[in-house]
């Protein structure tokens, strides 16, 4: 049996990061030239891990369900398109200045921060309290009576509340007195010298034309759900499409965020994964509610423990909306956004419609009417997705024999390589029949030959980038044709013939048999 150390988040944080630099998943943009802030490269295992996560959204979203198709929209579009969408006029982040360590912060985050402080509060008072009542513990009566519990849940729901009005009238001195009053310092000077709030527009812009008087201002879209939008008619007529119906697409997204830390958590070049689900007015909440559970179900099935995911309704809602919530994950800095779920009204076609003239409607045949339909839309990001599995994944173990191991119990399916080949020895003719093996499974899934240092070490080194399978090449395979194959969490070897390699492996790190998990 081996131990699992415990790490403090932030030493799990730490150990995440360079983990991720050290074998090859991450590194930071342009990094020769001293890195270009809040930019990231994948390498050779992040970007097939990042390719995987995508193919699991994609053959989710578009192959499992029939009325949602699939497109693929330029990240350049006209610039009325942001007019329509109010990403123009409001498309904003209230930032505000330490005066002392001249840092910049999103107003609205500190204030979450010291929420998530007061929330930890709680958290600790329900853990010490089940520790001690043990079996008989009752943790919804808990919540409701404990005087510390309930006087600090009532502090969070105060400091919402403010937040949520100054937030609905612009009110950005309030939001400045709501940071003063609950005595907010900042993080690296420990002062409270506070400058005004201020709205700063998070869009990148820059110039599409040759000749300087014809160049027109243009976005880099910051999100995608716009080349949704703009396509909604195109795809309803060639796909003849039927209500409800959805439009699903992957792509990259371009932010100049203000405060761009805690690695690909926020980023200013990220990738979201967006579906669009349009439906007849008056359903909308039936199918928020369907799409809540949907991409629940989507997240569990990987087979993260659920207890690091939850909901978390917003607070503030967008005026075109009329319901919201987040996916929250629980990253080594918290629970935080993971993904968005939205219902969105007819506010993006309607205001379409009024800018491009056009007619965005919707003939409804059971009706015998046209409308514009209502979009229900989910909304998640892939770097974001990524960091929650791999820092979900790692592990630190001690083995029974007292040695150390880094582990990535990544889900088989997500691995960036399936299974490794690895000859016992780098000699007598192991290495050339471990090749002929390898040439016989590598159509199938993606796999790594590895004959260099002791077994031991090449396990440990498939062990550190999540490997599901290693198959042993040994001196026993060149009398009998079996070899050994070696499972990652369990570190459990069993004997097989090699022609048994490829159905075995691909069973088992299959995203056919992930998905068929999912509906
Ligand atoms: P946040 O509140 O964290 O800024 P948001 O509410 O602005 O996020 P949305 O506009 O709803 O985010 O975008 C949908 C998803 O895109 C988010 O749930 C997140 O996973 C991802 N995302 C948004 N901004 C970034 C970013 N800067 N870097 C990486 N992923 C992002």
């Amino acid at each position: 049996m081996s131990t699992v150390k415990t790490l403090t988040g932030e030493e799990h944080f730490k150990a995440v990061i360079s983990h991720a630099k050290e074998y090859g998943f991450i590194f930071q943009s342009s990094e020769i030239y001293d890195g270009l802030s809040a930019v990231y490269d994948y390498g050779q295992c992040g970007a097939p891990l990042k390719n995987n996560i995508r193919e699991y959204w994609w053959r989710a979203m578009v192959q499992m369900n029939e009325n949602i198709a699939g497109i693929d929209a330029a990240i350049f579009m006209h610039p009325t398109v942001w007019k329509a969408s109010g990403h123009v006029d409001a498309f904003n982040d209230p930032l505000i200045d330490n005066k002392d360590s001249k840092k910049r912060y999103r107003a609205d985050v500190l204030i979450e921060d010291h929420i998530a402080k007061i929330e930890a509060k709680i958290e600790k008072e329900v853990t010490k309290a089940k520790q001690r009542f043990g079996e008989s513990f009752d943790e919804a009566m808990f919540r409701s009576t404990n005087p510390r519990v309930v006087e600090n849940q009532k502090k969070i729901d105060e400091i919402n509340q403010r937040l949520k009005d100054c937030l609905e009238r612009n009110d950005l001195e309030g939001v400045r007195q709501l940071i003063l009053d609950l005595e907010i310092v900042c993080p690296v000077s420990g002062t409270r010298n506070w400058t005004e709030v201020r709205q700063f527009n998070l869009m990148f812009a820059t110039q599409m034309g040759s000749v300087s008087e014809e160049a027109s201002t243009i976005y880099l879209r910051p999100e995608t759900a716009q080349g949704i939008f703009v396509n909604f008619l195109n795809v309803y007529k060639t796909g003849r499409m039927k209500i409800p119906f959805g439009i699903a697409q992957t792509g990259k997204a371009f932010r100049n965020e203000i405060v761009a830390r805690q690695f690909i958590f926020r980023m200013r070049e990220f990738e979201q994964m967006e579906m669009q689900y349009f439906v007849r007015p008056g359903t909308e909440m039936q199918w928020y509610e369907h799409w809540k559970q949907a991409r629940m179900q989507w997240h569990l099935t990987l087979g993260i423990s659920s207890t690091k995911y939850r909901f978390h309704d917003h607070i503030k809602l967008a005026h075109y909306a009329n319901a919201a919530c987040d996916i929250e994950f629980e990253f080594p800095f918290g629970f935080k956004e993971l993904e968005g779920i939205h219902s969105r009204t007819d506010f993006d076609l309607k205001s379409h419609e009024q800018h491009s003239g056009k007619k965005l409607q919707y003939f409804d045949p059971e009706l015998n009417e046209s409308y514009v339909p209502y979009v229900v839309e989910t909304s998640i990001g892939l770097d974001r997705m990524f960091l929650a599995v791999l820092s979900a994944t790692y592990k630190e173990e001690t083995l029974e024999d007292g040695s150390d191991r880094t582990v990535l119990s990544i889900p088989p399916a997500l691995a960036p390589v399936k299974c490794a080949v690895l000859p016992l020895v780098n000699k007598d003719n192991l290495p050339e029949k471990a090749r002929e093996i390898m040439d016989q499974i590598k159509f199938g899934f993606d796999c790594m030959f590895d004959a260099k240092d002791s077994i031991g070490k090449r396990y440990r080194r498939q062990d550190a980038i999540g490997t599901p399978y290693c198959i042993t090449i040994d001196h026993q395979t060149l009398q009998d044709n079996t070899v050994t194959i070696r499972e990652r969490d369990t570190m459990q070897q069993e004997r097989i013939h090699t022609s048994e390699v490829s159905r075995i492996v691909e069973e088992r790190v299959s995203m056919k048999a992930l998905l068929s998990k999912v509906s």
